[in-house]
C-alpha cells in the first residue's frame, strides 16, 4: 500500500514540510540518512524570515540558546565597515536546529526513519514513486518531497558547479577580548577567490564558515591550514579575530559542489523539490535556511491544494528568480579585486547600502507562490 507522502531528507526543508503536512492530518513518512543530527557546513545565520517560519513551526530558537545578531560587518584587506541589520536575526548551530526540527516532526505525528539513506527514486509503472533504501527495502508513495539538500539522488541531479566551490566550517573559541569585539555581529570577510563569515553561536563559540574556488585552494596545496593562513594574510581583520583562538574541531567540515544560482526549472508529476533541491542562493546572503523553510511551506500548501508539482515548481522559480539573480550579481561583485579594495571604504561613507543589499537579497515572506486549487 503506497504511503501518502514520502519526504526524502530530514534537514530544514524536509522537516518543515513534514510538520506542515502532518499538522493537516496527512500521513507522512520522512527518511533521513543520518542517525542523529550532526554538524553541517553552514554559517548558521538565521534571518528574520527564517525566525518567523521557525516560530510558526513551534521552534523557540531562544530556548535553544540562539544568539541575537544585530550588526553586519564587512572586512576586506585592512578596512572594515559595519551597519545595523534591518531585520531581527540570530545564529544557532545546525546540530541544535536540526535536532529540534526532527523532534517537532515526531511530535506532529510524522513517521521518522533515521539512519536510512535513499539510494534511488523512480516512478513505477503503476504511477507511484518508489524509493529504494540502503538496506534494499523499498517505500512507495503517491507524492514525494525531495529535500536532500546538497546531495543529489541518481536521476535527479542538478547541474555541475562551474566555479568548483569548496566550503569549510570550523568552530573556534576566541579570546575574551575578541569575543567581546565580535559581540552581536555577523562579519563577512572578502579575500581572493571567495569569502567567509565569522559569527557567535551558542555556548560562547564562534563559527568560521568560508567558501573558496577550487583553483585558489589548489594554490595553497588544497590544505586547510594553508588556506586559513592565506585568508588571514589577505584579510588582517580575520587574523585579529583568530589571534589566540582555540580550534574546537579536530579538522574542519568541508563540502564541494555548490551550484550557486541554481533554480530548478521543472519537475515530474508528484515530485515537489524544496530547499537546496529547489534553489541555491550564494552563502554570503545567509538566506539558504530561510529559502528552505519558505519553499517547504509553499510546497506543502501547493500539495494540500492539489496543485500539480510541475506547476508549483514553475511558479516557485519565477517567484525566486529576481532575488537569486541579484544575490549572484552581488556575489560576483564581492569576488572582484577592485570591489574588495573599495567596498569597505564606500560602505563606511554610505552604510545604508549594506542594509539595502541585506534587504534585497531576502526572500520576502509574502512572495506569492499561492496554490491554485485544481479541479477534478
Ligand atoms: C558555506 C555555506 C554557508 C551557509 N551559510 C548559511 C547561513 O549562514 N544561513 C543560512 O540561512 N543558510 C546558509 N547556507 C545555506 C543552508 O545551509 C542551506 O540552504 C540549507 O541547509 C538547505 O536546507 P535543506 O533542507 O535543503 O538541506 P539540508 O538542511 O542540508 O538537509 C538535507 C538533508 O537530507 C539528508 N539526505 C541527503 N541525502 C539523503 C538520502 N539519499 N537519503 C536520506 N536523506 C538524505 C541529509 O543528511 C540532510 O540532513 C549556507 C550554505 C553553505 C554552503
Amino acid at each position: 500500500m503506497p504511503e501518502e507522502v514520502l519526504i526524502v531528507g530530514g534537514g530544514v526543508a524536509g522537516c518543515a514540510a513534514s510538520i506542515a503536512l502532518a499538522r493537516k492530518g496527512r500521513g507522512v513518512t520522512l527518511i533521513e540518512r543520518e542517525p542523529t543530527s550532526r554538524h553541517k557546513v553552514c554559517g548558521e545565520f538565521l534571518s528574520g524570515e527564517a525566525l518567523e517560519d521557525l516560530h510558526a513551526l513551534g521552534i523557540d530558537v531562544a530556548s535553544l540558546g540562539a544568539v541575537p545578531i544585530d550588526y553586519v560587518r564587512l572586512a576586506a584587506a585592512r578596512r572594515a565597515a559595519e551597519a545595523p541589520l534591518p531585520f531581527p536575526a540570530a545564529s544557532l548551530t545546525r546540530k541544535a536546529l536540526d535536532t529540534a526540527l526532527i523532534a517537532e516532526a515526531v511530535a506532529a505525528g510524522v513517521r521518522v526513519e533515521l539512519g536510512r539513506s535513499v539510494q534511488a527514486l523512480n516512478r513505477t509503472t503503476a504511477n507511484v514513486w518508489q524509493a529504494t533504501l540502503d538496506d534494499g527495502t523499498t517505500r512507495e508513495a503517491q507524492t514525494v518531497f525531495l529535500s536532500t539538500g546538497k546531495h543529489d539522488l541518481r536521476g535527479h541531479t542538478r547541474p555541475k558547479d562551474p566555479e568548483q566551490w569548496v566550503a569549510f566550517k570550523m568552530y573556534f573559541r576566541l579570546t575574551p577580548a575578541q569575543t567581546a569585539e565580535l559581540a552581536d555581529a555577523s562579519e563577512l570577510m572578502l579575500y581572493p577567490g571567495g569569502y567567509g563569515g565569522i559569527q557567535p553561536v551558542e555556548g560562547g563559540v564562534a563559527n568560521l564558515c568560508c567558501v573558496v574556488q577550487q583553483k585558489h585552494l589548489a594554490r595553497v596545496g588544497h590544505r586547510w591550514e594553508n588556506f586559513l593562513a592565506k585568508m588571514q594574510q589577505d584579510c588582517p581583520h580575520l587574523a585579529m579575530r583568530l589571534a589566540g583562538a582555540e580550534p574546537l574541531l579536530a579538522k574542519p567540515i568541508a563540502i564541494t559542489h555548490i551550484p550557486y544560482g541554481y533554480v530548478r526549472r521543472t519537475t515530474e508529476e508528484g515530485l515537489y523539490c524544496i530547499g537546496d533541491q529547489a534553489a541555491v542562493i550564494p552563502s554570503f546572503t545567509g538566506d539558504g535556511i530561510s529559502i528552505a523553510l519558505h519553499t517547504a511551506r509553499c510546497a506543502a500548501a501547493a500539495y494540500l491544494a492539489a496543485e500539480p508539482a510541475p506547476l508549483f515548481q514553475a511558479k516557485l522559480r519565477s517567484a525566486l528568480l529576481a532575488q537569486m539573480r541579484l544575490a549572484e550579481f552581488a556575489a560576483d561583485g564581492l569576488n572582484n579585486s577592485l570591489a574588495r579594495a573599495v567596498l569597505p571604504f564606500c560602505l563606511r561613507v554610505w552604510p545604508g547600502v549594506m542594509r539595502v543589499t541585506a534587504r534585497l537579497t531576502r526572500v520576502a515572506q509574502n512572495t506569492a507562490v499561492a496554490p491554485q486549487a485544481v479541479a477534478g
